[in-house]
């Protein structure tokens, strides 16, 4: 049976990007073709600073997140990355086959160790061969992402490509990002040039999945646009990023296209999508939040689920990093 692999970092509170690039898309694989393993990938997050406290209840928190938007243990392996030790052993192996250069070329290292980039940790920049690992440690065909992790999937495919060259084998699957529908990348509520992340310092800038119907409208209410009236198709938002960030977000939430959310609000302004746009974000959102709030007054039971987890993944996982280590001529004698 395929595999589908992908992973979100515990790096804070998830938000409507993560949702609707990941989670949402997440619960609609299961059950189809291919086995769904889905990871909390806690050793990327402490690539930046996390205070450990914070860290173990946001790892906690996002497996509740994972649960409330349909992700269901008994469909899906659901696991937090540094209890299945494959990973970081199989990111070692892949650090010997990427090369230097390939990281340095990569955009999201770029942002995220800023303009003093010597002082960044050296797991910011191999950030994407333990990437490289989680997928290709499961022999992974297809990695559902949003757009800003098609950069680092092609150097999944590059890794996976000079493993087998190198080695002279089709040990490993040339991986398929799944990119889909309008809402792979989901724009900062204060810049539209900015994508929507969970780490940005402006709690403004995004929605949380934890943030009641309040906070979701007042956040709407205040995000950037124009005082342009909207077209009527999608062509006509061409140069406006802001507004076509809020009509893409509306689509994505109705399982619409965006000309089909355009049509019942052309020649209107703002002040009329916006109160309809947080209309539909607090009817898509609170079953969420709610859900998680359960899922989070009993820990122990969310403990339980990513042993159970983690038991699975290492059963999948462990073969396949002791082949690879037999390719590479690393002597095993039990
Ligand atoms: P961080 O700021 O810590 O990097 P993040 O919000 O970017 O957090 P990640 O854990 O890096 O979240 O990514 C998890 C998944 O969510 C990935 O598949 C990523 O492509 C997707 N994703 C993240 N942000 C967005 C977004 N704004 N729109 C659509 N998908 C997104
Ligand atoms: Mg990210």
């Amino acid at each position: 049976r395929p595999r589908i692999f992908s992973g979100i970092q515990p790096s804070g509170g998830l938000t409507l990007g993560n949702y609707l690039g990941a989670l949402k898309r997440f619960a609609a694989l299961q059950g189809g073709e291919a086995e769904t393993v889905y990871c909390i990938v806690d050793l990327h997050a402490i690539t930046v600073w996390q205070d450990p406290a914070v860290l173990r209840a946001r790892i906690r928190e996002a497996a509740a997140a994972f649960m409330a938007a349909g992700v269901d243990p008994a469909q899906s392996i659901l696991f937090n990355q540094s209890q299945v030790s494959a990973h970081a052993e199989m990111a070692w192996l892949f650090n010997t086959v990427a090369r230097v250069g390939w990281m340095y070329r990569m955009t999201q290292f770029k942002d995220k160790a800023g303009k003093n980039s010597e002082n960044a940790s050296l797991g910011l920049l191999a950030y994407p061969a333990l990437m490289a690992a989680d997928i290709l440690t499961y022999q992974a065909t297809a990695v559902p992402v949003g757009e800003d992790q098609k950069q680092h999937l092609e150097l999944t495919r590059d890794i996976a490509a000079k493993f087998n060259h190198d080695y002279g084998v089709t040990h490993f699957p040339i991986t398929e990002p799944l990119i889909e529908g309008v809402a792979t990348r989901v724009m900062s509520l204060r810049d539209g040039s900015k994508k929507m992340s969970k780490s940005d310092p402006s709690d403004a800038s995004r929605i949380n999945l934890t943030d009641d119907a309040d906070a979701i409208a007042q956040k709407i209410r205040k995000a950037r646009t124009d005082a342009e009236p909207l077209p009527g198709q999608v062509d006509g938002l061409k140069d406006r990023p802001d507004a076509r960030n809020l009509v893409n977000i509306y689509a994505a939430l109705t399982d619409e296209t965006p000309d089909q959310v355009l049509a019942r609000f052309e020649g209107q302004g703002f002040g009329a999508f916006k109160p309809a746009l947080a209309e539909v974000a607090v009817a898509a959102l609170s079953p969420i939040t709610r859900r998680m709030a359960e899922f989070m007054d009993d820990p122990a039971q969310i403990d339980a689920v990513l042993a159970d987890g983690a038991d699975r993944a290492a059963a999948v996982a462990t073969p396949i990093l002791e082949r690879t280590k037999d390719i590479m001529g690393l002597l095993r004698t039990r």
